[in-house]
């Protein structure tokens, strides 16, 4: 049975035609992570059968991002030799057929099918694609997949032909004499592995890339690797240009092509389309309009899923004590009442959060604007050597570090990809506030200066800016020792400015949802009853004679220099599990029984003269540096298929607290604070 591969830019309608082709009914999302997941069909006509791979949404073949790297990876590992069916946006054919030419160039067996010809169409957009056929030397079809049309023509042609491979059309791209000469020696190296029509394309790639070549096996990988390296470093010392070469050839290639092929009087749709660019990417109407935006997202995070969180709080409050009510006593009932359902809670108190931030993420992505918002940030994180695209990764990171580790994928570069993920932990998230809120009602006087800065507001302020600088800081060096790149050019697609549909809009955000339950919620729940047991047990009087008492006390000495007691201990150790967990600690260390009332915990922290403002703060900022949440080590080393940049994230974040608590501590004491 043929088996043919179907791959394209994302947003393109790809899922939509798989299911017309396949008629087999195929759920549409199209998050990056989401649509991982490997999609098969059966195309059935007459008496053929055919079998349809569906690949994650990709850009182009340098696999930049999670999902490029499985379509890239399934396309060199699984045969594709039948064929490849590579599908184009008719509204966007310029962006579109980078991703054709470097199949063709692959020497991969390749149709074009255009989809969206009815969105051309209303935009007075026409192709001539006989020409285009003919530059590219594949056979093209038009589709509306959305409408079923021109599906019958491509099911017939796919059921009754034999794909064939096209002629490369590097050799026409006016490749400059000394990158050809660099090309022949990776070909040399490719030569046992890739037939000769497509060796330069494949060493064009690698020769553009600045990451570990997933795609090829070892020993090879290695060799190239080292090759590569070697190539860069005399190019640039020639002053040669290699960065993004592939790119720039193809991009250029594409330009000439299109002008030749594709028509389109300037409608009325198009200039607005214009004017709204022009504002929405302006020198300084961009960034305005950019912190416009996030802080209404940041207002429905905060404000509107504070009504739900409440709501879910009662919620497990009832159920705790219910539990207690109904089961006799016994270890069951406290398993159940003080392990189990604060455990689940724990992550169920988060979700209107996350779901807010997800809908508003996906809204924005579906209207084409974070794109735009990409390009606008580009030029500010660019300072500090990041991406435009790290972004949202890290404004996701305030309600949740997870999400916005999740986030990253959409990064090309593995390197800038990994420069983000280690900092965004130090964005001040969610699970923070409680802790934060606690300690500075408790032990932080409500002076105000001038009448109305209030201390209290001031120092959450600092907090959050703390994180942020530190985040900046942390991102600078890495970028200049441990994960130093040369600035890629970024390439940043615009997609046309659409009207959302909601329920796709819902359906992503219930996707994202679930990953974030399915991620976080198995961590924190096994760690909760871990906690439990070692608060439970051995059973005495109370926490001081627990497990998690005696880990305190052993710990003790350590800490003293940063101002706290065996008491903050047991929260600190408590804490490295998820940091919330410290306020409900706490609530137990001082027999306060019930985890919810903290009126009650912020007297009793008042009332200790262990807890002293010097001491609260020196807290405070132990938990603005501090990697103390399993469920981001957990989804770092799933994201990078690494123990490394785990561990390494816990240490130096660790450190960085520690180092800061004891300046800031100690500090204190010098000015006899
Ligand atoms: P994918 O990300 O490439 O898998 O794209 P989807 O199949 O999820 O489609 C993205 C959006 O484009 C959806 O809202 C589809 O309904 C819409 N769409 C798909 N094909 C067509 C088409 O031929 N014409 C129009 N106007 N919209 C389409």
């Amino acid at each position: 049975m043929k088996t043919y591969f179907l791959i394209g830019n994302p947003n393109t309608g790809k899922s939509t035609l798989f299911n017309a082709l396949t008629g087999m009914n195929q759920k549409i999302a199209n998050y990056p992570g989401v649509t991982v997941e490997k999609k098969e069909g059966f195309l059935l006509h007459g008496r053929e059968k055919i079998k349809l791979i569906d690949l994650p949404g990709t850009y182009s073949l340098i696999p930049g991002s999670i999902d490029e790297e499985i379509a890239v990876t399934s396309l060199s590992t699984e045969d594709p030799s039948h064929g490849v069916i590579c599908i184009a946006d008719a509204t966007n054919l310029q962006q579109n057929l980078f991703l054709t030419t470097q199949i063709i160039d692959a020497g991969l067996p390749v149709i074009l099918i255009i989809n969206m010809i009815d969105e051309a169409e209303k935009q007075n957009l026409t192709i001539n694609r006989d020409l285009l056929s003919q530059e590219l030397g594949i056979p093209i079809f038009f589709t509306s997949a959305q409408k079923k049309h021109g599906i019958s023509t491509v099911k017939n042609f796919l059921t009754t032909d034999e794909l064939k491979a096209p002629k490369p059309l590097l050799p026409r791209f006016g490749v400059a004499p000394r990158i050809t000469s660099a090309l022949n020696e990776i070909a040399t190296l490719l030569s046992q592995e890739i037939g000769p029509s497509a060796q330069q394309a494949h060493a064009l790639r690698i020769l553009s890339r600045d990451d570990e070549l997933a795609d090829y096996k070892l020993p090879l990988r290695s060799r190239l690797i080292a090759k590569r390296t070697a190539l860069q470093q005399q190019l640039s010392h020639e002053g040669v240009l290699w960065n993004g070469c592939d790119s720039n050839v193809r991009h250029q290639w594409i330009d000439g092509i299109c002008r030749k092929t594709c028509a389109q009087p300037k409608t009325l749709h198009h200039r607005w389309q214009d004017k709204i660019d022009d504002v929405a990417t302006h020198k300084w109407w961009g960034p305005t309009i950019f912190i416009a935006i996030m802080g209404i997202l940041f207002q429905a995070l905060f404000r509107w899923s504070e009504y739900p969180m409440a709501a879910i709080e009662a919620m497990l409050s009832w159920m705790s004590q219910n539990a207690t009510a109904i089961l006799p006593p016994g270890p069951i009932a406290s398993l159940i009442a003080d392990g189990a359902i604060p455990g689940v809670g724990a992550v169920f108190l988060f979700i209107p959060q996350i779901a807010f931030l997800f809908f508003m993420i996906s809204l924005l992505e579906d209207t084409g604007y974070m794109s735009r918002a990409a390009f606008v940030m580009d030029r500010f994180m660019g300072k500090f050597g990041l991406p435009g695209k790290a972004f949202i990764p890290l404004i996701s990171s305030f309600a949740c570090a997870i999400p916005g580790i999740m986030a990253t994928r959409t990064i090309e570069s593995r390197r800038d990809r990994i420069v983000t993920m280690m900092i965004a932990p130090l964005m001040s998230c969610s699970a923070r506030l409680p802790v934060y809120t606690l300690l500075i009602a408790a032990c932080i006087p409500a002076i105000t200066f001038g009448g109305f800065i209030g201390l209290q507001g001031l120092i959450m302020w600092g907090l959050y800016t703390l994180g942020i600088v530190s985040a900046i800081t942390v991102a600078f060096i890495l970028k200049r020792t441990l994960l130093s790149t040369p600035s890629l050019p970024s390439f940043i697609e615009f997609p046309p400015y659409r009207l959302p549909q909601l329920s796709l809009v819902l359906k992503k955000t219930y996707e994202r949802v679930k990953l974030f339950i399915i991620n976080a919620g198995t961590i924190i729940f096994a760690l909760s009853i871990i906690l439990w047991f070692l608060t439970t047990y051995p059973r005495g009087d109370g926490i001081e004679s627990s497990f998690a008492g005696y880990l305190g006390k052993i710990i003790e000495p350590l800490i003293a220099p940063l101002g706290f007691d065996w008491k903050i201990g047991v929260g600190l150790i408590a804490s490295f599990a998820a940091r919330e967990v410290f306020v409900s600690t706490m609530a137990i260390i001082y027999k306060l029984g019930d985890a919810g009332t903290s009126d009650s915990l912020m007297q009793a922290l008042k009332h200790d003269a262990a807890f002293t403002p010097m001491v609260a703060i020196s807290l405070l900022v132990f938990y603005v540096l501090a990697c103390q949440c399993m469920s981001t080590v957990a989804v770092v080393k799933r994201e990078t298929n690494t123990w490394r940049w785990p561990i390494f994230m816990v240490g130096y974040m660790t450190s960085l607290a520690y180092i800061a608590a004891f300046v800031v501590y100690q500090g204190g004491r010098m000015f006899g604070w």
